[in-house]
C-alpha cells in the first residue's frame, strides 16, 4: 500500500476494556478486582479474597500502565472514536490496518467487535458495524470527487482459523463440519490454502487466501448483512463442535481498492492532457481472536499422563510478532540505542497461520489496535493478569 499524507504516530496501540460483572458473578457475591489508577495510568489488579491471595503466592496488587483504559461504563462508540476511526481513515490513504480483540472467553471480545445484547439487556453495536458505515461514508465522499476513469471498490471476506485450518465463513457448506471431515488439525479437505505472493519492485510478500469468497459490496447495508452472515456461520459451527468458537479466530477483512487518475497538466502531441493512472489496495482486518485462556490438554500415554496448559499457538505467535516489532522501526533494520549498531530484528511471522495471514498488516507501514478485554471478577484474577501481561508486552513499544 502506498502512502499519502503524514505518517501515523505509533504503529501499535493497546487499550484495555473491562466488562461489567455478569449476573452469575454477582449472584455468587464475587467482587471486582480491577480498578484504574488515573494518576499512574495503571490498570490495578487487587485481590480482596484471602484464598485468591494465597493462590497468587503473596501478591497483593499488580499494576500495568496503559494509555487507554475503558471501564464498564464506556461504550463501544467511545472506543471506536478513540482508537478505530483513525484506522478507517488511514485505509483510504493506502495503509493496511488491523483491529484485534484479545482476552479470555467471556471477556467481551465479540461484544466489542460485533456487538449484541449486553449483560444488562442494553443492545450495543460493536466496532465492525461502525467501521462499515464509516467506510461507506468516506467512499461516497470520495466518489463524488472522482474524475473519469477513477473508481473506489469495497470488497470483503470472512475467515475462521481453527488451529491451522482456514475456513470460508461465507460458505454455508463450509460449516458442514462432519461431512467435510473438519478436525481442526489440518485434516479438513475444505480448508483453504494460504499463499504468499511477492508483489511490486521490492517484492513485498502479500498473503492471499486461495479461493476465499471475496464479495464486492456497494453499500453499507450489503456489507453489514455479509458480515452478519459470516458471524452466523461461525456460531452455527461452534454448537456442533463444542467450544470451537472460543478457540478459533474470526477474521473479517475489508479491502478498499482505488484507481486514481492524475492529470499531469501537459498536452501531448495529440493535444490530450497527459494522465497517469495508479491503483492501490489496502486492507482492514477485524479480528475476534480465540480465547486466551490456557487450554488444558491431557497427554495420551498411560502412566505418564501429563496435564499441560497451552496458550493457543496463534496467540503465542502473535505476541512474539508484536514484541519483535517493538524492537523494530518498521524498516526491518531495528532500532539502535546510543552507541549500538543497528541490527535487524527477526519478526517471526512464519510461526503460525494467523501471523502469516496478517503479516502485511501488522507493524511496518500498517496500523494496529489491540483491544484487550478483561473480566473484573476476582475469580478471573489469574486470566485477567495473563491478558494484562500480554497486552503490556505489546504496549512497551
Ligand atoms: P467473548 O467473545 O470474549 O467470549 P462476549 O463478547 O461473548 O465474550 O461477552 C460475554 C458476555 O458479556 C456477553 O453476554 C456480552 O454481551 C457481555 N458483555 C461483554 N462485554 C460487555 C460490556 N462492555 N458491556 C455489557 N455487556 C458486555
Ligand atoms: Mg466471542
Amino acid at each position: 500500500a502506498e502512502h499519502e499524507g503524514g505518517e501515523p504516530s505509533t504503529a501499535i496501540q493497546v487499550c484495555v476494556r473491562v466488562r461489567p460483572l455478569n449476573p452469575r458473578e454477582r449472584d455468587e457475591g464475587l467482587r471486582a478486582c480491577v480498578s484504574f489508577d488515573e494518576e499512574t495510568k495503571q490498570v490495578v489488579l487487587s485481590a480482596v479474597d484471602k484464598n485468591t491471595l494465597l493462590q497468587l503466592r503473596g501478591a497483593t496488587a499488580k499494576g500495568y500502565a496503559f494509555d487507554r483504559r475503558y471501564g464498564q461504563d464506556v461504550t463501544s462508540d467511545a472506543i471506536y472514536e478513540d482508537c478505530v476511526a483513525q484506522l478507517v481513515e488511514a485505509v483510504f490513504k493506502g495503509y493496511n490496518a488491523t483491529v484485534l480483540a484479545y482476552g479470555q472467553t467471556g471477556s467481551g471480545k465479540t461484544h466489542t467487535m460485533a456487538g449484541g445484547q449486553g449483560l444488562y439487556g442494553i443492545v450495543e453495536e460493536g466496532v465492525t458495524p461502525r467501521v462499515i458505515r464509516h467506510i461507506f461514508a468516506l467512499a461516497e465522499a470520495i466518489r463524488k470527487k472522482e474524475k473519469p476513469g477513477e473508481k473506489t471498490q469495497i470488497m470483503a471476506y470472512g475467515l475462521e482459523l481453527y488451529n491451522e485450518d482456514l475456513r470460508d465463513l461465507a460458505l454455508a457448506g463450509g460449516r458442514d463440519d462432519t461431512a467435510k471431515g473438519w478436525d481442526g488439525k489440518g485434516g479438513n479437505p475444505s480448508a483453504l490454502k494460504l499463499q504468499e505472493r511477492p508483489v511490486g519492485k521490492d517484492a513485498r510478500v502479500v498473503p492471499e487466501v486461495v479461493g476465499v469468497t471475496e464479495k464486492e459490496v456497494h453499500n453499507a447495508d450489503d456489507l453489514l448483512s455479509f458480515f452478519n452472515m459470516c458471524m452466523d456461520n461461525r456460531s452455527v459451527s461452534s454448537t456442533k463442535l463444542n467450544d470451537r468458537s472460543s478457540r478459533s479466530h474470526a477474521i473479517f477483512t475489508i479491502t478498499v481498492q482505488r484507481t486514481i487518475v492524475e492529470v499531469l497538466n501537459e498536452l501531448g502531441a495529440d493535444l490530450k492532457a497527459k494522465v497517469r493512472t495508479s491503483e492501490f489496495t489496502s486492507k482492514l482486518h477485524l479480528v475476534d481472536l480465540a480465547g486466551s485462556e490456557r487450554v488444558k490438554r491431557s497427554g495420551v500415554t498411560g502412566k505418564e499422563l501429563k496435564e499441560a496448559t497451552h496458550i493457543n499457538s496463534g496467540l503465542l505467535a502473535l505476541g512474539n510478532v508484536i514484541v519483535a516489532l517493538a524492537g523494530d522501526d518498521g524498516t526491518g533494520t531495528g532500532k539502535a540505542g546510543p552507541g549500538e549498531k543497528k541490527k535487524s530484528t527477526h519478526v517471526p511471522y512464519r510461526d503460525s497461520k494467523l501471523t502469516r495471514l496478517l503479516q502485511d498488516s501488522l507493524g511496518g507501514n500498517s496500523l494496529t489496535v489491540l483491544i484487550s478485554c478483561i473480566s473484573p471478577a476476582e475469580s478471573d484474577f489469574e486470566e485477567t493478569n495473563n491478558t494484562l501481561k500480554y497486552a503490556n508486552r505489546a504496549c512497551k513499544i
